[in-house]
């Protein structure tokens, strides 16, 4: 059966339900149709919220298919629910990219899915669309500055680094010259179009608290120089009033239902590589204020997604998470072990010992943050009983718990012994979050330490362009920020091709972006994709609707 297919034999409880059982009133929702809601923000409250025990979700570095992190949120989530702790699972909101691309939607897959899928896959409840026109926004108001005599900032157009968005997989759009046409139609200048996903908007939304930090945060944008070298932000082109106003929906957390129908939010979706990789903190708190356990996800392996997750978003918003599940899956296990990409189907114990290194490293930087794992084996059908065992006799000889969890293919009832392992770490509070780093170290410092001993790299080298950068970091006083580092997901190292657990590798810094509205600064490590293409055969193909409105070919 499709995920389609599955989803589509639920009976949908009514949203109303769902914010009965989440615990709001159902008239203090607003409504979009009956299986979709916005929820208010006056529901979060910070008291309760701190009561809950936030579990994060992460996985081993991935294959190109994903390992099922937020298949397996949502299952822990029905598991936990199961087993009487009152559960949320909150997530990021696909984008339309992956789902017309290669990878699909992200409602998760089989039994352990959120509902209801179609919509949630294709445009929700606008979220994405408010963020486009936010950022949009703001382009056009930079190109109108530069093309006004009156209100002029002086800005120098080849200084200015924001672009336009739009949610789609177009590689036609990333380098665009806009203002042709003459004297009534602009200043021709070169620059191009990210997928809204990578808008520093979509990150300032996920950590902003509330209105008024999220109108702060848009008018801490930068937007570039003028020709005598004078910092330009959004704000002195008094742009974040109607940014924020545009945003005045899009900054309620979305309710929907997962298959068993239990409260899921769903809210915001920022990339893993340039920003923070997941859901809003306003999301996250709403799922506290109402919830014993809250499971939320972050993107890519723990180097990436976990790592951004303590030392931003948890540090931004003072939360202080419980536990972390890391997603294991046999077929990335004996891709880091070497086995071929398109061999992962077969049996292969001895490329799955070989991965195993990579698992290790990832239970040692979760110790670093002072917490403790959980790791679940996501289980395929391929997978045979001799790979289990030997990632479960790995995890016996570093005393970790381990759980098979068949999430993907019984929903909560295959997640029971990995809710009883969280629910025993939660209460054994073994876990005492620390972040890696303080914030007022130094830039360099900062890199240095997330290199070191998160990617295992020996040091740091920053090209003379990174180092320039250095100084305009320095210049504009914003040493103070975290840094999320821009890395490729497929490896440990800035390699895509060193698998498993590399080791003697430097780091090299290419350029550090700045992103003063979202509040951190943004290492690039290697070629780092804002816009991606479609592939020759895009899963818009096998997408149809018929004449009663039915969709078919998504997953
Ligand atoms: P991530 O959040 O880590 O990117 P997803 O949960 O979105 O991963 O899963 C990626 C894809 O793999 C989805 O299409 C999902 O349905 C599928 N998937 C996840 N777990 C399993 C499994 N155990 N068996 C088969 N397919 C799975
Ligand atoms: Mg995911």
């Amino acid at each position: 059966m499709t995920d389609q297919q599955i989803a589509k034999d639920v009976s949908l409880k009514h949203i109303s339900t769902i914010a009965e059982k989440f615990g709001i009133d159902p008239q203090e929702i607003e409504m979009y149709g009956k299986f979709k809601a916005k929820l208010p923000l006056k529901a979060i409250d910070r008291t309760k919220a701190e009561k809950s025990n936030l579990i994060l979700v992460s996985a081993i570095s991935p294959t190109p298919a994903g390992e099922g992190k937020t298949t397996m949120s949502i299952g822990l989530s029905e598991g936990l629910n199961r087993l009487g702790k009152k559960t949320t699972v909150v997530l990021r909101e696909p984008s339309l990219g992956p789902v017309f691309g290669i990878k699909g939607g992200a409602t998760g897959g089989g039994y352990s899915q959120v509902l209801p899928m179609e919509d949630i896959n294709l445009h929700f409840t606008g979220d994405f669309a408010a963020i486009e026109k936010a950022h949009n926004l703001l382009a056009a108001i930079i190109d109108n500055n530069i093309q006004s005599k009156t209100n002029s900032l002086l800005l120098d157009p080849r200084t200015i680094g924001w672009k336009r968005v739009m949610d789609m997989n177009d590689r036609s759009l990333r380098h665009v010259i806009v203002g042709l046409g003459g004297t009534t139609s602009g200043v021709p200048r070169e620059t191009g179009f990210d997928i809204t996903a990578a808008s520093e908007i979509m990150a300032i939304l996920c950590l902003a608290k509330n209105l008024t930090d999220l109108k702060e945060r848009l008018g801490n944008i930068f937007v570039g120089y003028t020709y005598d070298k004078k910092p330009i932000y959004a704000k002195d082109l008094k742009a974040e009033g109607a940014m924020a106003a545009l945003l005045k929906d899009a900054i309620k957390p979305n309710l929907v239902q997962t298959i068993e129908g239990n409260p899921a939010i769903i809210h915001g979706g920022p990339f893993a590589n340039i920003a923070q990789g997941t859901n809003s903190v306003i999301a996250t708190l709403m799922g506290m204020t109402h919830s014993d356990y809250t499971v939320t996800e972050a993107g890519f392996g723990f180097d990436l997604g976990a790592e951004k997750f303590f030392d931003i978003k948890c540090q931004s918003a003072g939360l202080k998470p419980k536990a972390v599940v890391l997603t294991t899956t046999i077929r990335a296990l004996k891709y880091h072990g070497g086995a071929n990409l398109k061999s992962l189907t077969e049996p292969n114990v001895e490329a799955l010992k070989k991965g195993l290194p990579n698992l290790e490293k990832h239970l040692e930087n979760i110790a670093k943050f002072g917490m403790v794992p959980v790791i679940a084996i996501n289980r395929f059908v391929s997978d045979t009983d001799e790979e289990i065992k030997a990632v479960k006799e790995l995890a016996a000889s570093k005393g970790t718990r381990v759980a098979v969890a068949e999430v993907w293919a019984k929903g909560g009832a295959g997640a029971l012994e990995l809710a009883q392992h969280v629910i025993d770490v939660v209460e054994s509070k073994k876990s005492d979050f620390k972040p890696l780093y303080d914030w007022t170290m130094g830039v360099k410092e900062k890199i240095a330490t997330i290199a070191t001993e998160i990617y295992g790299a020996e040091y740091v080298d920053y090209t003379a362009k990174a180092k320039a950068d250095l100084r305009k970091i320095s210049d504009l006083g914003l040493e103070a920020l975290p840094v999320c580092i821009a890395k490729t997901q497929k490896s440990l190292s800035d390699n895509p091709n060193l698998l498993g657990r590399p080791k003697d590798f430097i780091i090299t810094v290419r350029e550090i972006e700045i992103a003063v509205g979202a509040g951190f600064l943004i290492p690039i490590t290697g070629d780092i994709m804002r816009m991606p293409g479609l592939p020759a055969h895009p899963s818009s193909e096998g997408i149809d609707i018929n004449d009663e409105g039915e969709i078919t070919g998504l997953f």
